[in-house]
């Protein structure tokens, strides 16, 4: 019987006896050993209950266990949960109310703090970092071989939770058919073949390192270099042995920012991949400059896996996430209509890659998933003369001043490009006669002392007056998540009351 995600993802890794992972210090794991380990897995999960459709939630490190549980869950029908080792004893303790899972697999660390969290009905094991644990020890001297169980492509196979920069994170519910078909999309489109050797530094607790990276080098039999996180003088001793590398833009700003990065280190890698926040147009020329290869920048989420890619053979253009994967449907659209091309609406998706909907939540997945299949994205953006398609923000970022619409991003990208600034994030304060003033934080380049006056006079020119900033901050850092994604929502908070009474300290500039 089928089980159409474990049978083209994993079931192939039996019969091979070259390396599926390469760890750090160079061991390889093989394709057949790592077989051997989901399927030793899978018998301990299911002497401890597991059903298919239950959820098994897993807040571990990353390790070729922990990648391994997502294998054995798939075999057992079983819906995969796994969390970011950050969040805290009291945020699991909602993601456990709220997915009821049969079992909670965490790190030994984490046990006593969450002993109290978990309720009698759900089974507790641990995974370390090491590959050690109570789990580990259970699926020693198991079996070898399980036969997978019989699973339907509309059968759920992950419940992943939206990173969530605003709001309360919601579960994804994707289908095996969501995942295969995009990840079968992704490998045809981005050319894999079973001689890539992906390296892989990013988190498989999200959709990006999970199922884009993974999958794709799965499903095409490639190998993957799987390091722990991004350190960038282990990625560089890694790269010569790489022909692909998947990343957030924080990856290749730090790769920039190493010493000995150049063309000759990244000349052995054919694809360099960004999404999962917008990579800087400034990045992607710096790149080329300095490692002779353009970036293929795509575009995705949690909710519908992949939906652009810029082009594998033509041209990767900076400042754009390409075109519709082969597929997916994409329009533009306003308060639910078409608009023409070069008009900036919502992003709307359809396509066997996009979701069942949010898990518990059937009125907000009836509001962001129409009946025709679109998916409102929330994410704001216009398609060029050219077809490739260009995100302008998110519609919670839109600022309403003074009753005009603002984009963020169209006020980003000409603060990004004053001398001597290096980053921006452009956010909506409330403002006692605006509704809404824009602000901007801004970062300086080394070196630099930023006056914010001068930086915000060079916007006169180009930029109509009631999109100028009204302030401006200098900070050091802009707040990112794990993936690399700007906090606008711990900027709106810590500047929240900057407009709220009249401007009288003659050093806030107006
Ligand atoms: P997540 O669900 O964590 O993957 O976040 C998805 C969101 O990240 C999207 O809705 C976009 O707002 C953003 N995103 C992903 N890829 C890109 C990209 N290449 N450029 C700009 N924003 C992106």
């Amino acid at each position: 019987m089928a089980n159409p995600l474990f049978d083209a993802l994993f079931s192939p890794l039996k019969d091979r006896s070259t390396a599926f992972l390469v760890l750090p210090d160079g061991a390889e794991v093989s394709g057949a050993a790592f077989h051997s380990l989901i399927c030793r897995f899978a018998i301990a999960l299911r002497g401890l209950g597991v059903m298919p459709g239950d959820r098994v939630m897993a807040q571990v490190a990353k390790s070729p266990e922990a990648l391994a549980l997502y294998g054995a869950a798939t075999a057992l029908g079983a819906v995969f949960v796994p969390l970011n080792p950050a969040y805290t004893d009291l945020e699991v303790t909602y993601f456990l109310g709220d997915a009821a899972p049969r079992l909670l697999i965490c790190d030994g660390s984490r046990r006593a703090g969450l002993q109290g969290a978990v309720p009698p009905s759900v089974g507790m094991q641990t995974l370390n970092a090491d590959g050690t644990g109570s789990l580990t020890d259970m699926a020693k001297g198991q079996s070898d071989d399980f036969p997978p169980v019989a699973r339907d492509a509309d059968d759920l196979a992950a419940l992943l939770y939206t990173s969530g920069t605003t709001g309360r994170s919601k579960g994804a519910m994707l289908t095996q058919g969501n995942l295969l078909s995009n990840a079968e999309v992704l490998a045809r489109f981005w050319q894999f073949t079973a001689q890539d050797v992906l390296l892989h530094a990013l988190p498989i607790f999200h959709t990006h390192g999970l199922f884009v990276a993974t999958n794709v080098a799965l499903i095409s039999g490639a190998a993957m270099i799987f390091l722990p996180g991004f350190d960038a003088p282990a990625v560089l001793h890694h790269l010569p042995r790489a022909t692909t590398m998947m990343g957030v833009p924080t990856f290749y700003t730090r790769l920039l920012d190493a010493p000995g990065f150049d063309s000759a280190a990244a000349a052995h890698v054919r694809l360099f991949i960004s999404g999962s926040a917008p990579l800087l147009a400034e990045t992607h020329r710096a790149f080329e400059a300095r490692a002779g290869q353009r970036i293929l920048e795509r575009y995705g989420m949690t909710e519908t896996n992949m939906n652009t890619s810029n082009p594998y053979l033509g041209d990767r253009r900076a400042g754009t996430v390409g075109f519709a994967l082969p597929g997916v449907d994409i329009k533009i659209t306003d308060s639910g209509s078409e608009i023409a091309q070069g008009q900036v609406g919502m992003i709307e998706v359809r396509g066997p890659n996009v979701f069942n909907g949010y898990w518990n939540l059937p009125d907000k997945t009836r509001e962001d998933l129409r009946a025709d299949g679109f998916f409102i994205t929330g994410d704001l953006g216009m398609f060029d003369a050219d077809g490739y398609l260009h995100i302008v923000g998110r519609q919670k970022d839109l600022i309403i001043s003074g009753g005009f619409n603002i984009y963020p991003k169209e006020v980003e990208l000409l603060l990004d490009a004053v001398p001597g600034v290096l980053e921006s994030a452009v956010i909506g304060l409330p403002h006692p006669d605006f509704g809404e003033a824009v602000f901007a934080v801004l970062t300086a380049r080394p070196g630099v002392v930023l006056d914010t006056g001068l930086v915000l006079t060079a916007l006169h020119a180009p930029l109509a007056r009631y999109k100028h900033p009204k302030a401006a901050v200098v900070v050091a850092d802009l707040p990112r998540n794990a993936m690399g994604k700007v906090q606008k929502n711990v900027l709106r908070e810590a500047y929240g009351g900057w407009f709220a009474s009249p401007v009288t300290d003659p050093s806030r500039p107006e």
